[in-house]
């Protein structure tokens, strides 16, 4: 079978008969058992797929009308809730659980004939950057198998990039969409913080947290986003302004106006193949007639720790549901409540979740709530007034996705080395702007270099168009 990589296309071949959504879905199963050393899926929907796949060649056969999305095989990330199907979050205190109802992410996937073939291994709750965090176990880069896949929605990325099914949604709260995506050589979108409805999603850092797609394609980025966006009664963050016809508007010839950091491209942690790419893509970008300027940066080395101190608390906060008493692992031993806490989350959460929790309960104390939680609230108003003034003079903010490409599973071992990996994406989220990562570069060793755009709030719109023009 042709192996898709647009959604147009394999709509056209359903359309004219030439395959079938069951042989689609059959063959996306079987792709992904055939990959399983990838590691990419923690459990595959083949039942409910292959429902939804005998519907929609019920309506093709029939001449019914179909969704938009019909025929797309869309993987979803294991923090990401359908009904009646297991969701873990890739964590052992969530093994097993079966999620009474769906995201709204999911219920609009399938009114629109999506395929959701399964759901993708991720660092556990989200909190990571390699994808190493998970309980299931690293995901492999498809690129190079002795790396990583990038985290924390390593297997959504990989489900694409390997071609186990078209599409994928992850979610991001510094990065965790974008990173994987340039780590694996694909398109990853996060959408502007309340454009897509966060229902179903398992929170971590719920002032971060948003929900965006792994695809090959603008094109299939936009139509996803059109049908996942817009307001939705079970997320009050979620902003009820109309949504556009993303996928209508794609191509653009427009000349605009793009800022880059000069001290991001030159920091010593950036990678020399990495910095190159970036400025042979500035340099294309002015020999196209657009305008690129160099703009100062200062609060770059602040971002990072802001956004760690902001995160984690939110995280303390958000992970106490996890508590063995009315869902998901419970440690067998306990003997009264107390035991019921410690033994669960002690057993239940993995390394990193419980650093996590506890660097959050450490800077929202009585003792040190001023000196770290309500500065971060400082720094990220700062950052994201400036980010917010930047944008009002440029169209867009280029930079690298990540300052490495992938490196080898095992190599980072330290949490604060892997955090600067974050540099670059986490400001998107601290702003709670759109930024998008596409794969236009690769190293000499043949490794895959994402470069990042960045758009003001709601404008996804002039941001697809322009980042379809670039691929
Ligand atoms: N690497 C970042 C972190 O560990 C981003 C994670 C994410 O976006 N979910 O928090």
């Amino acid at each position: 079978m042709e192996v898709y990589r647009s959604l147009k296309t394999l709509q056209e071949d359903l359309y004219n008969k030439k395959i079938t959504a069951t042989a689609l879905t059959q063959q996306s199963i079987s792709n992904i058992l055939a990959q399983k050393e990838l590691n990419a899926f923690v459990t595959v929907f083949e039942e409910s797929a292959l429902a939804s796949a005998k519907k929609i060649d019920e309506k093709l056969q029939s001449n019914q009308p179909l969704g938009r999305l019909f025929g797309l095989t869309i993987a979803i990330k294991d923090n990401i809730v359908y009904k009646n199907h297991i969701a873990t979050g890739a964590s052992k205190i969530l093994s097993g659980f079966i999620s009474p109802y769906s995201a709204t992410v999911v219920e609009k996937l399938l009114a629109e004939d999506a395929i959701i073939i399964g759901s993708t291994n991720c660092d556990e709750f989200a909190m990571g950057g390699s994808n190493e965090n998970s309980y299931y176990g690293a995901v492999k880069n498809p690129v190079d198998t002795k790396r990583v896949s990038g985290g924390s929605s390593g297997g959504s990325a990989v489900a694409v990039a390997a071609n186990l099914c078209l599409a994928a949604l992850g979610s991001d709260t510094g990065g965790s969409i974008r990173q994987p995506a340039s780590f694996c050589g694909i398109v990853g979108l996060k959408p502007t913080y309340g454009r897509v409805s966060r229902y179903g999603l398992m929170a971590y850092g719920s002032s971060f947290d948003q929900i965006g797609t792994f695809t090959h394609t603008i094109e299939d980025a936009a139509l996803i986003l059109e049908v996942i966006a817009g307001a939705d009664a079970y997320d009050a963050t979620c902003s009820p302004r109309a949504i556009p016809s993303y996928s209508n508007n794609i191509s653009s010839n427009k000349k605009y106006k793009i800022s880059y950091y000069k001290n991001a491209i030159e920091h010593a942690g950036v990678d020399k193949e990495v910095s190159a790419a970036t400025l042979q893509c500035i340099e294309r970008l002015k020999s196209e007639g657009h305008q690129v300027d160099a703009i100062a940066f200062d609060e770059l080395d602040y971002i990072v720790p802001a956004y760690y101190v902001l995160t984690t608390a939110e995280a303390s906060s958000n992970l106490s549901r996890y508590d063995g008493v009315k869902f998901g692992y419970h440690a067998k031993e306990a003997t009264d409540l107390e035991s019921t806490y410690k033994l669960t989350r002690s057993q239940g959460f993995g390394k990193e979740v419980q650093r996590r929790i506890m660097s959050g309960a450490f800077v929202l104390s009585a003792g040190y709530y001023d000196a770290y939680y309500s500065k971060a609230q400082k720094v990220r108003r700062i950052v994201a007034e400036k980010t917010y003034n930047t944008l009002e003079e440029y169209d867009f903010i280029l930079c690298p996705t990540a300052p490495t490409p992938a490196y080898k599973i095992g190599e980072v071992q330290d949490s604060i080395a892997s955090f600067l990996g974050d540099i670059f994406t986490v400001q998107a989220n601290i702003a709670g702007i759109p930024g998008i990562s596409l794969p236009l570069y690769t190293t000499s060793n043949g490794l895959p270099i994402g470069i990042q755009l960045m758009a003001g709030r709601w404008q996804e719109e002039k941001l697809l168009a322009f980042a379809n023009a670039l691929m």
